[in-house]
């Protein structure tokens, strides 16, 4: 064992120091070694005790004049058993739950206790689904796979091995708490505090399960049922209740949020509940009309377009959108037209289309641009 450090330089404060300034050291020390502060980590842990012993003999004004006078050489023979601190070894030691107490009182109370034994609720867990948009317009049922932590079957949850069961703390006889009375300068007091040893459960675990190594829930991969509803968007969050992981100690279960994203369509874009699309049209059709095949989910639809239609307007088919995720009906099919100026032509096209310019001449017929051409063939001094 190394050499034993100084009391006072344990706790930071001056051999000067008043009672009151060294209870302030204590408590500013023992709540950064605390050991639910910084679990699995022996240095804390060594530290913690060593600041608890420095305290129990400079918080008491007849040890502290004894340390005063002879050091560590004080206690050698006496209070701490000649075996330098090895008293206080863990915390299953009735000082150190006296501590506990005090620093709980520090942190946040008993409720603080609480939080970190009693039920806690299980992960909520999340899953990412790519669906069509077809999917998204009909609704579909998908099964998911999702990892999560689920009750062992081996030892059905407890954590124990098969063939035998938790038993009753012998720390706190199973009440999980540990009383203790003791008097002080300022009255009898009574600290109530969580066991260390079972950790606020009563039970403890002699023979862990080998499945689970004593924690009683596994990780597992489990097969789930996912509706999605009609009408559904990216970015739509669909939780199923208590399908997350296991609730810690008794807690329920936490929730699963599967996230929808809608793969991009060929032939649909869509808004909110209207789609978008596009058709192509020839330039005879579009000036004297006629009537086409569209596009819509799961089909197609005939369009009527009307003579002397423009390339780039657009058509509404009424009710052939995405379906309301909330309430009936549809949105509705936003159908542009595009009129083709034909690239290649027979020799009897070409024919008819120059017979036809020769009726047009340069005039170009455009109802809604007169205005404009008028204005540019003054312009020019035509
Ligand atoms: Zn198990
Ligand atoms: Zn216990």
């Amino acid at each position: 064992m190394a050499e034993k450090r100084d009391y006072y330089e344990v706790l930071g404060v001056p051999r000067t120091a008043s009672q009151e300034e060294i209870k302030k050291a204590y408590r500013k020390q023992a709540r950064k070694y605390h050991p639910d502060v910084n679990p699995g980590d022996p240095t804390a842990e060594e530290k913690f005790k060593e600041v608890n012993e420095a305290y129990e003999v400079l918080s008491d004004s007849q040890k502290k004049a004894q340390y005063d006078q002879f050091g560590h050489a004080a206690f050698d023979a006496s209070a701490f058993g000649g075996q330098g601190g090895a008293d206080f070894g863990g915390f299953g030691g009735n000082f150190g739950f006296d501590i506990f107490g005090d620093i709980f009182d520090m942190f946040s109370g008993r409720q603080g206790r609480s939080q970190r034994t009693g039920p806690e609720r299980g992960a909520d867990l999340q899953y990412d689904l790519d669906i069509t948009l077809e999917e998204a317009a009909t609704g579909i049922e998908r099964e998911i796979e999702v990892f999560r932590e689920e009750k062992c079957n081996t030892c059905d949850g407890s954590g124990a091995a098969p063939g035998t069961s938790p038993s009753t703390c012998s720390s706190c006889g199973g009440t999980g708490e540990l009383r203790q009375e003791r008097t002080t300068p300022f009255g009898r007091m009574v600290n109530v505090t969580t066991c260390v040893r079972c950790g606020g459960r009563g039970k403890v675990i002699l023979e862990p399960c080998k499945d689970c190594g004593g924690s009683g829930h596994k990780r597992r991969a489990r097969r789930i049922l996912v509706r999605v509803p009609a009408g559904v968007d990216t970015g739509a969050r669909l939780r199923l209740a208590g399908e997350g992981g296991l609730g810690v100690r008794g807690g329920p279960p936490g929730d699963l949020y599967v996230f929808i994203t809608i793969r991009p369509h060929k032939v649909f874009e869509r808004q909110g509940d209207n789609l978008f699309t596009q058709v192509k049209i020839n330039m005879t059709q579009a000036a004297l009309g006629t009537e086409t095949d569209v596009p819509i989910l799961g089909g197609t639809a005939k369009l009527t377009i009307p003579p002397g239609t423009q390339s780039g307007t657009h058509f509404r088919l009424r009710g052939k959108g995405m379906p309301l995720l909330r309430g009936h009906g549809r949105g509705d099919l936003l159908v542009r037209v595009i009129v083709s100026i034909p690239k290649r032509l027979t020799p009897k096209q070409r024919e008819l289309l120059k017979e036809l310019a020769e009726t047009f001449g340069d005039d170009v017929r455009d109802d809604d641009d007169k205005g404009f051409f008028k204005k540019m063939r003054d312009a020019l001094g035509k």
